[in-house]
This record gives C-alpha cells, structure tokens and sequence, in this order.
C-alpha cells in the first residue's frame, strides 16, 4: 500500500474554499462565545460531514477540524479506515437502528442520539463483550417537531438518570437539533430548554449523572443562538462543506 496518497491531489477533491470556511466558522464561534461572555475553549466545533467523502473530510481535519459528527452507521463504518490515520474523535449524531450498535461502536466514540433506554441497554451490553466505555448523550426534541427523533422534554431527566447507571456508558450531556423555525426566539428557547434540562441532570446528584455537562446544539443556521444560550459543542455542516446535495 502506498504510504503518502499524494496531498496535493487529495486537496483538489475539496470544494473550493473549504479551510477557509473553516476559518470563518472558528472565527463565528469565538466571537458568539464573546458576546455570551464565555471563553472560547467552552465551545467546541464539530464537523457534520455527512455525505461528505473522504478525501473530503480529510482536508478539514488536516486544517485542524478533529471532531467529527457522522449521521449514518454507514458512512461510519465507510470513511472510519480512510480517516484512521488521522485519529480523528467521531460521533454518532444520527439516529442508531438497534441492528447496527456493534458497526456504530467500531468508530463511534460517543453516541450522542441515545433516545430510548432500550437503545441505552443494547450498548451497554455490547460495549460489556468487547470490554470498552462509551460516552453517549441523550438527544432531546426540544421543538416537538415530529420529523425529528429524541426523547420529550418532560422525559429526558428520566431517560438521562436511567442512561447514567448503565454499566460501561458515561453519560457527558444531552443533544438537540434546533427548531426549524425562522423565529429566533422560538429556536432560542428550545435551546434554553435543552440547558435547563442539563441543570436538572447535574443537579439531581443521582448516580453517574456528575458527568453530564455537555450541550450539543447549534448548527451553521442557529450555533450563535445556541452559544448565546450555554452551547459546548456546536454541529456545523453546510456552513464548511458547502450546501448538501440533494438526497436522490
Ligand atoms: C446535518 C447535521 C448537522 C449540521 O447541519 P448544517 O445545517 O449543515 O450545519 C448538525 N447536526 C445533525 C444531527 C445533523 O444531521
């Protein structure tokens, strides 16, 4: 096999102005964390490269994008040995069918869209055979949209309590997906929503819930909203990669 893929012509595979949109979107971060008052480093920057390939994803964790959001097990399982060099930290923030854990668990370091206690078991159980830890975070549908997974609001503290004691699973926060909504304040408040539901985990003192200090949300529409309103990890796709196709 050959050691160096020749960079230069992997760079010609990305879209035009990917670093530099990288940039720009660093750039949106810090500057949303300044205006909330908070320290840069609370927040950190996820890659949603969804759709994206490889080579792609390459580029942008070269120029220093080393977290990475994959919503499909299948694009996981497909761009997790093209990256491995790379030693990129991935997460699952897509929905997880029961049948794929033991796939999601190859390449996912922590699974942030954990809505049933079910699902919760299932790793827990997969995770005790291959003798590993998994970090998971509960995914909330703060909007109540039904297209979008994650479990209701007045459920989640319950879920996220039950998910904390599963052996081999620590749990670090919860996740959402915004409102998709063009009214700030209503896409604010869900947001705020998600931070108070955090308050409560970390508050109940109950077994293995200490750890749970995270808030997934934000995205390249909404991520200044969700820093304004206590975000430590924003997900961010089409502002880096460009639009999406669309699916076919
Ligand atoms: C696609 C996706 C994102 C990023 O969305 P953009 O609008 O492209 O930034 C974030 N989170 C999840 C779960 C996604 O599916």
């Amino acid at each position: 096999m050959p050691q160096d893929p020749t960079p230069a012509a992997q760079h010609d595979l990305a879209p035009a102005g990917l670093v530099h949109r990288l940039e720009a979107v660093q750039e949106r971060v810090r500057q949303a964390a300044e205006h909330a008052g908070r320290p840069a480093e609370d927040v950190r920057l996820m890659l949603a490269s969804k759709t994206q390939p490889a080579p792609v994803v390459r580029v942008a964790v070269e120029a220093g994008a080393r977290l990475l959001g994959e919503n499909k097990v299948q694009e996981l399982v497909a761009k997790g040995p093209d990256l491995a060099d790379l030693s990129p930290t991935v997460h699952l923030i897509g929905h997880l069918q029961s049948n794929k854990v033991n796939a999601a668990l190859r390449w996912a370091a922590c699974v942030q869209s954990v809505d049933t206690l079910d699902l919760a078991e299932r790793l827990s159980r997969r995770c005790e055979a291959v003798d590993r830890d998994l970090e998971v975070m509960v995914q909330v549908n703060v909007s109540g949209e039904e297209s979008k997974y994650g479990v209701a609001p007045a459920q989640a503290t319950a879920l996220a309590a039950a998910v904390a004691t599963l052996p081999r699973l620590r749990l670090t926060g919860l996740m959402t997906i915004g409102a998709n909504s063009d009214e700030e304040t209503v896409v604010r408040a869900g947001f705020a929503e998600l931070g108070r539901l955090r308050d409560e985990v970390l508050a109940s003192g109950l077994p293995g819930t200490g750890s749970a200090h995270e808030l997934s949300m934000g995205m390249s529409g909404d991520l200044e909203l969700a820093i304004a309103e206590g975000a430590t990890m924003v997900r961010v796709g089409s502002a880096v990669f460009g639009a999406r196709p669309a699916p076919v």
